[in-house]
């Protein structure tokens, strides 16, 4: 936070709120333009937060299918919501909560059951202003304890499910003071057939946010080359704003380099300006050059790494794909990580995992692959390739073992298989009576207390570690002692969970039943990461 000691800020001046919507279709990438906005103001010196309104009636993205949506991020509290938040945090180098996600269904859930307990008074129940107050509100409290705070609306302006949120923005901006409010919107740019930029979807796009009585202050366009100046002048002449208000987003081939680019296009200190913020920002010699600094580190090296899984889809692994490239950063090592289909491993690997340099076996649900999963993990204990098993990875890790080292025929996770001889991963007993009134995950942060002169205890350089979580089973301690007595060490545990798995004689055998990868940041890579980079240059070393 920046004091008037530090940087000068000062809090009379006023909370400022970034509104970000966009136009023409989704996926543009409105939420790292937001999250690269918000990266260049904490640089300057200011408390950036983040709130993701999902215009979905979900009211929360647990029950979303990762074939569709990509993965389910979990937050420190335990939230399950959109990927998106994942970026926030990764960009702005927070911790969010479950109330920086504002969805449709949560919204609704809410002034329903207010409505049933008769808090209303009797009034009708209206959209506006009952479901418009509750956003404002939302947003308002999410806010708190920061200089700025981006608000991105999911979605495309347009759709029917977005409307009470626009109009709860433009409630809210009426509400507060004119310089502490900044509407950005982020809209496509697409090329004719003759190579010219066109500005008609951006003109229509703008017109519809108008006609809902929104006005953007920047414009932002998204297209594969920099915005001509003609295309610039013609947005800022039909948008009715002023030609620096138009900002170019190009394609970059490294999401970490949009922050640098939309520098270089002065897009902070437009907004520094329109906030009247200059004199409260950190001076050029204050400004944290950090993130600059490890986005732009030279790779020496470059490591091949196969992520076994069942979801086909990019996104269904993107924290995961984020902390490899963090650890990379941090080794200035390129990781070229690319899926693998567990279930094509099933009969084998044949092959397919020769040229690989480590294998990351993420979490998951279902029985679907998990046969394949076992044997990349075989494969990888065998031959000693470095292994990092994530959540299911670890559980399926603890099934191997079980099955090829203890000789435990069937071995298998109770939620995979009911009728295995020998559930080596199961419920707890205390769970299980949880369970039948409808038990819930275990989710968020929870404390793991680490062995002394383990693995673990070397990457985490301590006794414990906060990781976050989202699971349901357990390792069996009815097989513990077994297991141990086997080989295998349980460096990790919480109470009578194991939590941490690795095997001393191999260059790299970690496995984490909690998922390090919501914890990793570019400027802060997560400790397993490091740890499996650093097996796979030993290992490399070693030819
Ligand atoms: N399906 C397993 C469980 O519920 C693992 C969950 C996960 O990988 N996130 O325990």
């Amino acid at each position: 936070m920046p004091t008037e000691s530090d940087t000068g800020y000062d809090p009379s001046l006023g909370r400022k709120f970034i509104f970000v919507t966009g136009g023409v279709m989704s996926g543009l990438g409105k939420g790292i333009t937001a999250a690269s906005t918000g990266r260049l103001l904490a640089n300057a010196g200011f408390d950036v937060t983040a709130v993701k309104i999902d215009p979905y009636l979900n009211v929360d993205a647990g029950t979303m299918n990762p074939f569709q949506h990509g993965e389910v991020y979990v937050l420190k509290d335990g939230g399950e919501v959109d990927l998106d938040l994942g970026n926030y945090e990764r960009f702005l180098d927070i911790d969010m909560t479950f109330d920086h996600n504002v969805t449709t269904g949560k919204v609704y859930e809410h002034v329903i059951s207010k409505e049933r307990a008769g808090d209303y008074l009797g009034k009708t129940v209206q959209i506006i202003p009952h479901i418009t107050d509750d956003i404002k509100r939302r947003v308002r409290e999410a806010a708190e304890g920061s200089d700025v705070c981006i608000v991105e609306v999911g979605g495309t302006v347009g759709d029917i499910e977005g409307m009470p949120f626009l109009e709860a923005l433009r409630q809210f901006a009426h509400e507060e003071d004119e310089d502490d409010i900044l509407f950005t919107h982020v809209t496509l740019v697409p090329y004719s057939k003759n190579g010219e930029q066109k500005t008609k979807p951006t003109q229509h796009s703008v017109k519809e946010l108008r006609s809902i009585g929104l006005q953007p202050d920047i414009l932002v366009g998204r297209s594969p080359d920099p915005l001509d100046a003609e295309t610039r002048e013609k947005i800022a002449l039909f948008c009715d704003v002023p030609v620096d208000a138009v900002f170019s987003n190009p394609d970059v081939e490294d999401i970490y380099h949009v922050p640098l680019m939309l520098e270089e296009e002065g897009l902070d200190q437009f907004v520094l300006e329109h906030f009247g913020l200059t004199e409260s920002a950190a001076s050029e010699a204050e400004y944290d050059t950090t993130w600059r600094e490890t986005v732009t580190r030279e790779t020496e090296d470059e490591v091949s790494v196969a992520l076994v899984g069942k979801y086909g889809l990019e996104d269904a692994y993107i924290s995961i794909h984020e902390a490899l490239k963090h650890a990379g950063l941090k080794r200035h090592t390129a990781v070229d990580s690319h899926w693998i289909h567990s279930e094509q491993l099933a009969d084998g690997h044949d092959g397919r995992l020769d040229d690989v340099d480590g294998i990351v076996v993420p979490g998951g649900f279902g029985a679907r692959g998990t046969e394949g999963k076992v044997e990349a993990i075989r494969y990888a204990r065998e031959n000693n390739v470095p292994f990092l098993g994530l959540c299911l990875g670890f559980q399926m890790a603890v099934v191997e073992y079980a099955r090829n080292v203890l000789g435990l025929a069937g071995a298998h996770s109770a939620e995979l298989d009911s009728e295995t001889p020998h559930p080596v991963i199961d419920l707890l007993p205390e769970q299980k009576e949880l369970d039948d009134m409808g038990g819930t995950m275990r989710l968020g942060t929870h404390l793991t207390e680490i062995q002394e002169g383990t693995l673990a205890h070397e990457l985490y350089n301590g006794t414990t570690c906060e990781e976050r979580h989202r699971h349901r089973y357990e390792v069996n301690p009815d097989y513990i002692d077994d297991l141990e007595e086997a080989g295998l060490v349980f460096s990790g545990t919480s109470g009578r969970r194991m939590e941490i798995l690795e095997l001393p004689e191999h260059p790299y055998f970690f496995g984490t039943q909690f998922h390090p990868e919501f914890r990793s940041r570019p400027t802060r890579a997560s400790p397993p990461f490091v740890g499996f980079l650093d097996g796979i240059n030993a290992t490399r070393g070693d030819n």
